[in-house]
């Protein structure tokens, strides 16, 4: 048996995942921007992710640590986008 209905393309996923920190410091170009945010609104795994880091990096801040590079707005859009409930298609 070789049936994948739901076949996860898992290094797409890996290689969306490994520019998060990019996407969140603002450092990503928009094309892959874009290319993340739509991969995100399809797949609940990677907003798992993207969320666990944003939730780190909120700990690292309250613990008052090494300031992460994230600015207000990209957080702002960050948790917009993150309390969408779903991407109505365009
Ligand atoms: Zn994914």
């Amino acid at each position: 048996m070789t049936d994948h209905p739901h076949r996860h393309d898992l290094a797409r996923c890996q290689a969306l995942v490994a520019q998060l920190n990019d996407y969140l410091d603002g450092e990503l170009p928009a094309g892959l921007c874009a290319e993340l945010e739509t991969h995100l609104g399809d797949c609940p795994d990677c907003r798992v992710v993207l969320d666990t880091i944003g939730k780190t990096v909120q700990i690292v801040r309250t613990l008052d640590l090494a300031p992460p590079a994230l600015p207000p707005e990209v957080e702002a859009r960050l948790l917009a986008h993150l309390a969408l409930p779903h991407h109505p298609g365009s």
